[in-house]
């Protein structure tokens, strides 16, 4: 549920957090480990233990697009460190003392800690394409763009 903290460009990581989400909800996994994001395309790594199907592959585009099209808001919440290490695993966060936690709300379909850059309405993000899915060394490696 933690998201690396870097200044990504808002549109395309605002779609890893759906992907993130429809990754969990379809799979019960965890949220990507590692990615990269940039303007043109972006890859988000998953601890996983097989190649998924292009069945399953167009069925994620499309739950990704679906949450896209409803024109959710993207707020953001601050919550004592306390709070948040309730419900989140704050073990890659740096603890300090009165640390205020940033958690990043796409409507009521995703909620993780981030301290990176959204837009304000998921209507900003474009179409959701998945460009390659890759499966080695048990990672699951989904690349993609907006359009
Ligand atoms: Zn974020």
């Amino acid at each position: 549920m933690l998201e690396n903290a870097k200044n990504y460009f808002a549109p395309m990581h605002t779609a890893e957090h759906i992907l993130n989400q429809t990754m969990q909800r379809m799979f019960n996994c965890e949220r990507s480990f590692n990615n990269h994001i940039e303007k043109k395309k972006s890859k988000c790594d998953y601890h996983f233990d097989r190649l998924i199907t292009s069945q399953e592959i167009a069925e994620l585009s499309s739950r990704v697009n679906q949450t896209i099209a409803l024109n959710l808001s993207v707020s953001e919440e601050l919550i004592s460190y306390d709070e948040a290490s309730a419900i989140y695993d704050l073990s890659k966060l740096q603890q300090s003392d009165n640390q205020t936690i940033r958690v990043i709300k796409i409507g009521d379909y995703d909620r993780c800690v981030c301290s990176g850059e959204h837009v304000t309405n998921t209507n900003e993000i474009g179409l959701f394409t998945i460009t390659s899915v890759t499966y080695e060394n048990n990672v699951l490696r989904i690349r993609f763009k907006l359009a």
